[in-house]
């Protein structure tokens, strides 16, 4: 784990072996066409693997096995003491080939090992273990009835469930998913985003050897484009459950009414404010300034790209910010030393410069950063960045950059603040920093957002939910109220004699 050096992950990766190929009825398959898409590191450009590039043929052969495997009851039927034990066991076996699944994810994501080893992996193995752990406590209700009627109110799962998950956080959305879709019972189709497919491969292998019934689980990599719709669209889906941008979530939306009114959740973008008081304490203030906007180099929903700072202390918080964002500096993902990684591909590292390009025209002032560094390592990186004289109106504080690009804007008052921090269509996470405890729970109850951290930022963990207001979705990941997206509520009234 961390005591390994850079030289021993670059040689793990040398020897890696990645598997490609769409897993589908408990086992590893070319896509129907045979067709491939390279998946590429983002940290010097170069290929990985060939993955399978699944289409709408592949999505309709999964569709009929996942059913079949529904119908059969070989998993839905099962008893949850039951389908609790394939579940702790499914974590265990990725806690036992951790390093191996964090190299993967820092190889197709670019994330730093350190984060990969510290963070992703061991959040999936808690969400894994948590929801089988959780599912045989989970009652279901008497209705307070007339003594002369019984009724019984249970909760069933969907049947099939899709899921659809983003390239910034693979394993982590992939866990959130299907813990507690498959806990309740369904089975499931994962598409995995094509530029990050290779921990949900490794893992539903993993999920196999633990005991989960064939055709319970699909992963199939392809174009959401094409499969991702063609899913979604589909009449033999109950349920989808998605983490992504706003844009395509709204799609969904649309594709749901346009098919069957499949139960459709969304977790959705974000352009999450962290309030700074003055009375705070602002070396822990400005620490986790800098870890809300360049952590994962800034492609995280919740991450804090609103940096609302009371203007009596403005100009000495964004210096010590800017002190900070020094420590993140991008570098190679191998190097247990790096903080930061690269932008995902060509095309986020273009949009992140482009951003930059436009907070300039639209008058703010670039404080640090604002630069692509490390082209010759052939990978995407960018510089920490920070802009000052931000005003709420401009397109760098309400539009979802997904870099590590920092816009600040000052206020006066608590009421100022609320008023910036809701102005937006978003309203994912946020976080306030004051030593009053009436201002800091004030504000954190006035801001419309899923998340909110007081004295922190991205505090939380498995037992709470997680999920937006406004357009940063609806449904919720983690905690028992997950539970709540992959079943539907059945009565059962009684009458006696
Ligand atoms: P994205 O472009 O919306 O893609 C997400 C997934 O949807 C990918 O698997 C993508 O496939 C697929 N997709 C694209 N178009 C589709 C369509 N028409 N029908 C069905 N599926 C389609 O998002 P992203 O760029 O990967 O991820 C970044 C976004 O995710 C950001 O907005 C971020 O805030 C959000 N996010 C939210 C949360 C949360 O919990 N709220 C967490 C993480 C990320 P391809 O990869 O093939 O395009």
């Amino acid at each position: 784990m961390l005591d390994k050096t850079k030289k021993d992950w670059q040689s793990q990766a040398a020897g890696i072996e990645i598997e490609g190929r769409a897993f589908i009825d408990g086992q590893y398959r070319d896509s129907l066409s045979g067709e491939t898409r390279a998946t590429v590191n983002p940290a010097n450009g170069a290929k990985l693997a060939d993955v399978a590039n699944c289409g709408t043929e592949d999505a309709d052969q999964a569709v009929t096995i996942a059913r079949s495997a529904f119908e059969s009851g070989v998993w839905s039927a099962m008893a949850p003491v039951d389908r609790k034990m394939v579940l702790v066991r499914w974590a265990e076996l990725i806690e036992d080939h951790e390093d191996e699944i964090a190299l993967l994810e820092s190889l197709d994501v670019g994330k730093p090992i350190a984060d990969t080893t510290g963070i992703d992996v061991p959040s999936a193995v808690r969400t894994i273990r948590w929801s089988g752990e959780a599912i045989d406590k989970v009652y279901d209700e008497i209705s307070p009835t007339p003594v002369d009627s019984l009724a019984l109110v249970q909760r069933l799962p969907l049947g099939v469930v899709a899921a659809i998950v983003p390239w910034n956080f693979p394993l982590t959305t992939t866990a959130w998913k299907l813990a507690p879709s498959l806990a309740t019972g369904n089975s499931v189709i994962l598409k995995p985003a094509s530029n990050t497919p290779l921990s949900a491969l490794r893992i539903a292998g993993l999920a196999s050897e633990a005991g989960l019934p064939d055709g319970v689980l699909q992963v199939l990599p392809g174009p959401g484009g094409s499969l991702g719709r063609h899913l979604a669209l589909h009449e033999d889906i109950d349920g989808l459950t998605f983490t992504g941008s706003t844009a395509v979530g709204k799609q969904l939306m649309q594709y749901s009414g346009e098919s069957n009114l499949k139960r459709t959740f969304l977790e959705l973008g974000g352009k999450s404010p962290n309030i700074v008081f003055a009375d705070s304490n602002l070396e822990k203030a400005a620490t986790f300034a800098a870890i809300a906007v360049f952590y994962n180099g800034g492609q995280t929903c919740t991450a804090g790209t609103r940096l609302i700072v009371e203007e009596s202390i403005r100009e000495k918080f964004i210096e010590m910010v800017a002190e900070k964002s020094q420590g993140w500096m991008p570098g190679d993902p191998l190097d247990p030393a790096t903080a930061m990684g690269p932008m995902i591909d060509a095309s986020q590292l273009k949009t992140v410069a482009d951003y930059v390009d436009i907070g300039r025209k639209e008058g703010a002032s670039l404080m640090a950063g604002g630069h692509q560094v490390l082209e010759d390592t052939g990978g995407y990186y960018h510089e920490p960045t920070i802009f000052d004289d931000v005003n709420n109106n401009m397109r760098i504080a309400q539009e979802e950059i997904f870099g590590p690009v920092l816009s600040v804007i000052g206020f006066k008052d608590a009421e100022e603040a609320v008023a910036i921090a809701n102005d937006s269509i978003y309203g994912l996470a946020g976080a306030v920093w004051s030593n009053d405890i009436n201002t800091a729970h004030k504000v954190a109850a006035a801001v419309r957002v899923g998340t909110m951290g007081i004295n922190n930022y991205f505090g939380g963990d498995i037992t709470v939910p997680f999920g937006g207001f406004k357009q940063s979705g609806n449904g919720r990941d983690k905690s028992m109220h997950a539970f709540d997206d992959y079943t539907e509520l059945k009565t059962t009234w009684i009458e006696f004699d």
